[in-house]
């Protein structure tokens, strides 16, 4: 595929035939071709000159749940969207935010200001169009909880903005991005100022770093638990499954839910590890658990 009309639009950088690995938080192996895209104006003319084109896209956002297994006639791309630090320098009644926006710097301000609602968000590795996609979440509750409206850029070039209500997300789901949307704005609002919520964001921070991977390569929670008494990583644990292991991929030792890529891992490991995993889990359990992760 040619997309040396890409490199013409101002505001897009591309990168052709790159390891995609160090895009996606598990970093398996997968050449490719990816676009950094700058503003707006310059997402439109790559997504419009695509679909002209014949060509796909998919949108990678900080890639901690994402498994990429094709490449062919796929251009990646990746929001580098303009954010005006400042806005975190003082509490706002609520927050237009672009969705490259990096959690990390929410839970900072948050913790920072005591801000009601935000503490969801607590050691969750993600972009903000990415979390909202997934209604990301922890014990502490989900992002939907804070997310007034999410503005998205349609196939067309159509910018619509989605309000949010108690339809709009279910359990690491959301119910209005159809294919080919990309999600490119929230207004994220929160419950108030509270110097107890600082406290809570910085003690589960620490309970995350002793029961997850947080530092190896993986995709965060590869399967969506069952319900309350058939969680995924507890099942896998229980029935010893976590004992698999394929080449370089193999179960976390702090978390059961979670793949680990120890060097060279690939996708093909990947898919073949889930596959085993889940005919097992359904023998034992009757259940055909959902994968979480996304593989594209
Ligand atoms: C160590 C670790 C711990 C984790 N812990 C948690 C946790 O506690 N809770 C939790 O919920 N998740 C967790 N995850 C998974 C992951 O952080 C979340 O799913 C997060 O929401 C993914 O965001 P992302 O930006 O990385 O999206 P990606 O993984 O890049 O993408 C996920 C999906 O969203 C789509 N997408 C991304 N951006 C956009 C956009 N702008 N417009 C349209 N579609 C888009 C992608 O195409 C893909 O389908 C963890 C992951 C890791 C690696």
């Amino acid at each position: 595929m040619s997309l040396n009309w890409v490199k013409e639009i101002e505001g897009v950088n591309l990168f052709e035939s790159v390891d995609l690995a160090k895009y996606t938080t598990i970093k398996l192996k997968a050449i490719g071709d990816i676009a950094t895209v700058e503003s707006i104006d310059a997402l439109t003319l790559v997504i419009q000159g695509l679909q002209k084109h014949g060509i796909e896209y998919h949108v990678l956002g900080w890639g901690a749940n994402q498994v990429i297994s094709k490449t062919k006639n796929t251009l990646f791309i990746k929001l580098k969207l303009p954010l005006d630090r400042d806005i975190f320098k003082t509490v706002h009644k609520f927050y237009d935010l672009p969705a490259s926006t990096p959690l990390n710097l929410l839970q900072s301000h948050a913790q920072k200001f005591g801000l009601k609602g935000w503490e969801v968000l607590t050691g969750i590795p993600a972009s903000l169009g990415g979390a909202i996609y997934m209604n990301a979440g922890t014990a502490l509750g989900e992002i939907c909880n804070i997310v007034e409206s999410v503005t998205i850029l349609e196939p067309t070039g159509k910018v619509r903005v989605e309000k949010i209500n108690e339809n709009s997300f279910s359990y690491r789901k959301n119910h209005f991005v159809s294919e080919g949307e990309i999600i490119i704005e929230a207004r994220l609002l929160h419950h108030g100022e509270d110097p107890k919520i600082s406290q809570k964001i910085k003690e589960y921070m620490s309970y995350r770093k002793s029961t997850q991977p947080l530092a190896s390569f993986n995709c965060g929670c590869v399967w969506k638990n069952y319900d309350a008494n058939h969680k995924a990583g507890l099942v896998i644990d229980k029935l010893k499954l976590n004992l698999l292991k394929i080449n370089d991929l193999e179960v976390s030792d702090k978390h059961c839910n979670f793949l680990e890529n120890k060097g060279s891992a690939t996708f093909e490991d990947f898919n073949a590890l889930i596959g085993l995993t889940k005919e097992e889990l359904l023998l034992h359990t009757g259940i055909k658990f959902e994968l979480e992760a996304k593989i594209y």
